[in-house]
């Protein structure tokens, strides 16, 4: 094979990408958790339980494994507001994000409810740590956080009002009270959200309709929300997200369609949402 080429030699100088979803507590359960799973048979049994064990140390041993290898791919800018644990562990992430020189939003994934089927297979002490008692209890979890900073390392990381989302962990009273929240302190919001055709239909059980149609109905939708996954949603809520550019979506392909049928998932036109051009 020819190694000739054409354009120019040397380094590429390209902007830094920003990664609009990470976990970067999943850096060490690699290997732990199935790929293959449904997203029910893969949250309950293996990710809560996961995400509530690591000690404030694991958290910044995987942080500085997760900012590593997005640093090596070019990704100089993340979101990752799914910290379940603690403060404590939210800062260890911070301070890993801080030693790198890379930018990061952080926050907080809390949430109130637990759903009754399929049961949760989450131990006690763990169903203890990671669910909060009531919606009141979750948010001033996040209120203590953004008491605390929205904006430290120079600006390079901020705090946003987040929950970890999915109408059926989090009462529509969370969802309202984070919206007054992010009003209040002038941060963006960002959580799960319409990530399963299974959660579809649990949502539309329980309410009678789709996660982005209660969304709506709950006022929640505006320029500074940022939703995670988006892979249920209709036509009729594509035009809700994108109709008074109300809100952006980060999909996540690799992870949200393994578990889902392509055929029903609606990402593609998320993905336009997702474009600065809307
Ligand atoms: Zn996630």
């Amino acid at each position: 094979m020819s190694r000739r080429g054409h354009g120019p030699r040397g380094p590429l100088v390209i902007p830094g990408y920003v990664n609009t979803h990470v976990h970067t507590f999943e850096h060490l359960s690699r290997g732990l958790i199935p790929d293959d799973l449904s997203t029910q048979a893969w949250g309950a049994p293996y990710a809560r339980p996961f995400y509530a064990a690591p000690t404030e140390q694991e958290a910044y041993v995987s942080a500085r494994l997760a900012c590593l290898e997005m640093l090596r791919s070019g990704t100089t800018c993340f979101v990752g507001v799914n910290i379940l644990v603690s403060h404590g562990h939210l800062d260890a992430v911070a301070q890993t994000v801080g030693e790198s020189g890379m930018r990061a939003v952080l926050g907080r994934g809390v949430f109130d409810l637990l759903p009754k089927t399929p049961a949760p297979a989450m131990l006690p002490d763990l169903q203890e740590r990671v669910l909060s008692p009531s919606a009141g209890a979750a948010l001033q979890e996040v209120a203590s956080l953004l008491d605390r900073w929205t904006s430290t390392a120079g600006g390079r990381i901020r705090a946003w009002a987040s929950i970890y989302g999915l109408l059926s962990h989090c009462s529509d009273e969370l969802f309202a009270g984070l919206r007054a929240l992010a009003d209040r302190y002038g941060v963006g919001m960002a959580f799960h959200m319409a990530s399963s055709i299974e959660e579809a239909k649990a949502v539309e059980k329980r309410v009678g309709t789709w996660p982005i149609t209660q969304l709506d109905k709950l006022g929640v939708l505006s320029p500074n929300l940022l939703l995670t996954h988006c892979t249920a949603v209709t036509d009729r809520e594509v035009e809700l997200l994108s109709g008074a550019r109300r809100s952006r979506s980060a999909p996540e392909p690799r992870c949200a369609w393994r578990r889902e049928s392509p055929k029903s998932a609606r990402s593609p036109r998320c993905f336009r949402l997702a474009s600065p051009s809307h």
